[in-house]
């Protein structure tokens, strides 16, 4: 029997706060409704997304691309499952 790994991406979205002016289209452009604004106000006032990874983005960008700010970034990590072999630690006599 082969090992299987799983290989998944894993995306992070991270927004500049101080670059955001508050206007919430990247809250509008998500299709998995994962961009919510927060209740935390920027050194200018506006209120502010939450950064977040969350393994139901699909990394689609549209939140990046819709930022007239160009305050959000996405990063994108391969995440492998390890199998469950489980080597447990002998002791040598
Ligand atoms: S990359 Fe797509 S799915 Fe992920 S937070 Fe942005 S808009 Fe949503
Ligand atoms: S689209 Fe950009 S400027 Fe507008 S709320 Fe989102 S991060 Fe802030």
């Amino acid at each position: 029997m082969g090992d299987i790994g799983i290989v998944a991406k894993q995306f992070y979205v991270r927004v500049d706060l101080e670059r955001c002016k508050g206007c919430e289209l990247c809250v509008d452009a998500c299709p998995r409704d994962l961009l919510i604004m927060s209740k935390r106000l920027n050194s200018k006032g506006y209120r502010v997304p939450d950064n977040h990874s969350d393994e139901r983005c699909i990394g689609c960008r549209q939140c990046v691309d819709m930022c007239p700010e160009a305050a959000i970034e996405m990063d994108k990590e391969d995440v492998s499952a390890p199998d469950r072999g489980d080597m447990s630690a002998e002791n040598a006599g």
